[in-house]
């Protein structure tokens, strides 16, 4: 069997040879196909068998697919498939196990924002979690922040924090800096974990009381400097949520307890969602419910009443700006020297982004009950590969299927992107079944198609919702060679 399939990729090599992110893989096809790739970085299974590392098997990972469904019909959608599909775990109230299928995810996750972040001059960085009180206390924080702020004595009797953000650490260690104008701006950022007491912490990563955060702090020279700055970093959002093709809304945002003079949310509109968005279909008015307050209408729709058409939705914050000016840095003293050498306040921004949270989100708005649907680019694993059942000829289908994992795994952004369904003791529908609750974009069945001439290779494409499709394995290979990774 292993003939065969050495046969057909020989046969589409010159077809191959022209698409120049194929190259390895027909190197790879040829003769050298079957030994074993990398002699020195190989697993041993419970057998005692020796595969390539880069190989995953779904009885490797860890997960426990057989458990029984969440039954509570007080968590929402995307809490159920999680705990479902083992992409988080609950530990304690507020605080979750995020498995290796969700840490996959996340990783992607922090991968897109690193990108974005660096794209438009982020340097990444990393603060200390334990934060002195008397830093908290200078900005007023400390007494402002209330009983959500996680407050810790250590064994000398100094009070510390838990930090929720970081404007105070950050704008304390620019003002031990001796700063020409020229070196500014200064884009810091990083991604860490935060915490926050929650009164009623709920729906796992919506609202925890430890979640992972990325936080990037701006110093510009003046107020015009901070407000492009401010936009190149509102830009950089629509990035990152265009590219996770997230239906996202940005609007005017209410500024808190962090502060400044302006401030956007970006939310996912979403019943789950604990924020209340007022929207205008008629004029670009989009607002948090609480900024408007009491305000009259016309206060910022300039439409008469009878053609503005204001809306309500819930939405769940998934990301923060805000323009601080120099709140901060007046208080912990941030300056450089200008042209003339004179010392200037520097004029500050701070961003966020719940990257936990838009785990969830993500999964929760693109998401049906019954199906994880990620957003394609931080799907855990991007292809599952389900052998034929256990029965005649089954050793053959499962050869094939180690075959192409192993294939696929040498094109550089498919590598360790492929998981091979080995429970073949299960019917091919079962474990499909379940390959699609995950929400692996695509599945390739081994079936019996596939030991025929030519042989024939079933796709489905479980994010374009399509029939499946039979293909040859040079078309299979031409659809994959589509896949955008990270
Ligand atoms: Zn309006």
């Amino acid at each position: 069997m292993a003939k065969i399939f050495l046969y057909r990729a020989n046969t589409s090599r010159n077809v191959l040879e022209a698409k120049c992110a194929m190259t390895s893989w027909v190197q790879e096809a040829t003769a050298t196909h079957f030994l074993p790739r990398r002699s020195n970085s190989k697993h041993v299974n419970a057998e005692g068998y020796r595969y390539p590392a880069n190989r995953r098997y779904v009885t490797k990972l860890l997960q426990n697919l057989g458990k029984p469904q969440p039954k509570e019909s007080s968590i929402n959608k995307s809490q159920k498939l999680m705990l479902y599909n083992e992409i988080v775990e609950h530990s304690h109230p507020g605080c979750y196990f995020v498995l290796p299928l969700g840490l996959r995810a996340l990783e992607k996750l922090t991968k897109i924002i690193d990108e974005e972040m660096q794209m438009i001059g982020g340097e990444k960085i990393a603060v200390p979690t334990i934060s002195p009180c008397e830093l908290w206390k200078k900005s007023g924080r400390w007494q402002s922040t209330g009983p959500e702020l996680f407050k810790l004595e250590d064994r000398h009797g100094q009070m510390y924090c838990l930090g929720p953000t970081h404007e105070e650490s950050v704008t304390k260690f620019l003002a031990s800096l001796s700063l020409s104008y020229k070196r500014l701006p200064i884009r810091v950022y990083q991604i860490s974990r935060k915490f926050r007491d929650e009164i009623n912490p709920k729906n796992a990563l919506l609202r925890g009381r430890e979640f992972e955060m990325k936080d990037m702090y701006t110093f510009d020279i003046d107020e015009s400097s901070a407000k492009e700055t401010y936009h190149t970093v509102c830009h950089a959002y629509s990035q990152i949520f265009n590219r996770l093709n997230l239906p996202y809304i940005k609007v005017e945002g209410d500024t808190g307890n962090i502060g400044g003079h302006l401030s956007h949310e970006y939310h996912l509109q979403s019943t789950v969602g604990e924020d209340t968005l007022l929207t205008c279909n008629k004029c670009s008015f989009k607002s948090n419910k609480e900024l408007v307050g009491d305000k009259e209408r016309s206060s910022f729709c300039s439409l008469p009443e009878k053609e503005c058409e204001l809306k309500e939705s819930a939405g769940i914050e998934i990301g923060h700006t805000f323009l601080l000016g120099t709140k901060y840095s007046s208080v912990f003293n941030s300056t450089y020297f200008d042209k003339d050498g004179k010392t200037r306040l520097t004029q500050m921004g701070c961003y966020g982004i719940g990257i936990s949270r838009l785990l969830q989100a993500s999964i929760e708005v693109l998401s049906t009950d019954k199906q994880i649907k990620w957003p394609q680019l931080i799907a855990p694993y991007q292809i599952c590969i389900i052998p034929q059942m256990s029965g005649f000829k089954s050793e053959e289908f499962f050869k094939l299927a180690e075959d192409m994992s192993d294939d696929l795994n040498t094109l550089t952004y498919l590598n360790r992107e492929i998981v091979i369904d080995d429970r073949i003791h299960m019917t091919i529908g079962k474990r499909l079944y379940e390959a699609k609750r995950i929400g692996y974009p695509h599945i390739i069945i081994i079936g019996e198609k596939a030991l025929g001439n030519p042989a024939i290779y079933e796709i489905i494409d479980t994010f374009l919702d399509k029939e499946p499709e039979f293909l040859t394995l040079e078309q299979l290979r031409d659809k994959l060679s589509t896949i955008i990774t990270i």
